[in-house]
């Protein structure tokens, strides 16, 4: 049998490209299902452009690739078990429908993985926020359609308690109470459905919600960054996953909380493409395809600078002054505001000193 498959990913973003330039440089084919024509994967992979739900389209990518991926989770769980063959989607649709739900994704933590979360009650209705204690501080979340900080209503006082009561009806949500974290850290786990292997602690800072820094190994205590690495290969192993999963968490002074999971390689992740020997998209790709996993060794402390649409120009002048900085940019047509371009990926051992563009006075 050929060592050479056919890999299908649903979703041409900057993910879907970088897992497939590591698929394809690993010498597999890649073909992509995307509903634009030119997004960032049709530079590396030919592209059925057609909306993810379409079912055709999923039939189509189901027939002509050996092994099916995602780049981004909210993909139509019951349209993919519709079409998909047996264990030709090794990270299964249970993990999609998981990370699609906050209600299900803090069930699955807190009583699958037992691995601890910021205490949480399900709320279905206004009602549920009558007899909140308002001593503390609180994160309501929409249960499913949240990303970056939308959907979501911190309460800090009965103020607040308008618009929480106006979210609460609008949607199930989770009430989570309010975590005063040191840092926000995320890990990188790689499972092949047998065995995992798991990245350095990443330290994450982010700006208007959008992922800006990411800084590694993150300044948090040796004892620490063990415990949220075994978290992660905790939740991996209950998943018995397959493919690459990112454990975002909370570090507090001597606690990891952890606050979702995101079944795919993560933007926080990136600066393992140089600073690794392997990359979040080589072990995503290896581990779809059930290949042996090799344990990862980081070369050098790194940091990682998302460059968003309004930092494109700032990012290339940086490079011609930094040139041992790596610049990937992701081949996207429109630089809209906040709109992820690309990043840039160096060593330092000085993160505080590599300025975020968009972030003091040149950027
Ligand atoms: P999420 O959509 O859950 O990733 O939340 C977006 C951001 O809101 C996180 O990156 C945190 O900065 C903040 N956040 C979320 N949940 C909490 C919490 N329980 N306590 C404090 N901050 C939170």
């Amino acid at each position: 049998m050929s060592s050479t498959k056919t890999i299908g990913i649903i979703g041409g973003g900057q993910l879907g490209q970088m897992m497939a330039i590591s698929a394809i440089y690993m010498g597999h084919k890649v073909i992509t299902l995307d509903p634009t024509a030119d997004c960032p994967s049709s530079r590396v992979s030919e592209v059925i452009v057609a909306p993810y739900d379409d079912v055709d389209a999923l039939r189509q990518l189901s027939d002509r690739c050996d092994v099916l991926t995602y780049e981004f989770e909210n993909v139509d769980a019951d349209g993919l078990d519709a079409v998909i063959k047996d264990g030709q989607l090794p990270q299964g649709t249970d993990l999609l429908r998981i990370s699609q739900n906050r209600i299900f994704e803090k069930d699955f933590l807190s009583n699958k993985a037992q691995v601890r979360v910021a205490p949480y009650k399900v709320v279905t209705s206004s009602l549920n926020l009558e007899d909140i204690d308002l001593s503390k501080k609180y994160v309501l979340k929409t249960a499913t359609g949240g990303y970056d900080g939308h959907g979501q209503k911190v309460i800090t006082s009965a103020d607040d308690l308008e618009e929480a009561n106006a979210l609460a009806n609008s949607a199930e949500c989770v009430l989570e109470e309010f975590v005063n974290f040191d840092l926000e850290i995320s890990v990188i786990v790689s499972g092949n459905g047998k065995d995992v292997t798991v990245f350095p602690v990443q330290e994450n800072i982010h700006r208007n919600n959008i992922l800006s820094k990411t800084i590694v190994p993150a300044r948090i205590s040796d004892s620490l960054a063990e415990k949220a690495k075994a978290m992660a290969v905790k939740i991996a192993e209950q998943l018995t996953l397959s493919g690459t999963l990112c454990v975002e968490m909370f570090a507090t002074a001597d606690d990891i909380i952890v606050n979702e999971i995101a079944p795919r390689p993560h933007n926080s992740g990136h600066y393992s493409i140089e600073a690794c020997d392997f990359s979040q998209f080589d072990t995503h790709i290896l581990g779809v395809l059930g290949a042996p996993l090799p344990a990862i060794h980081l070369h050098a402390p790194a940091v990682m600078l998302n460059v968003l649409g309004q930092h494109v120009e700032a990012a290339e002048r940086y490079v011609t002054e930094n040139p041992s900085a790596h610049l990937h940019m992701y081949g996207k047509l429109e630089a809209k505001h906040n709109r992820k371009m690309g990043h840039v990926t160096l060593f330092s051992d000085v993160p505080d000193s590599v300025v975020e563009f968009g972030k003091g006075i040149d950027w």
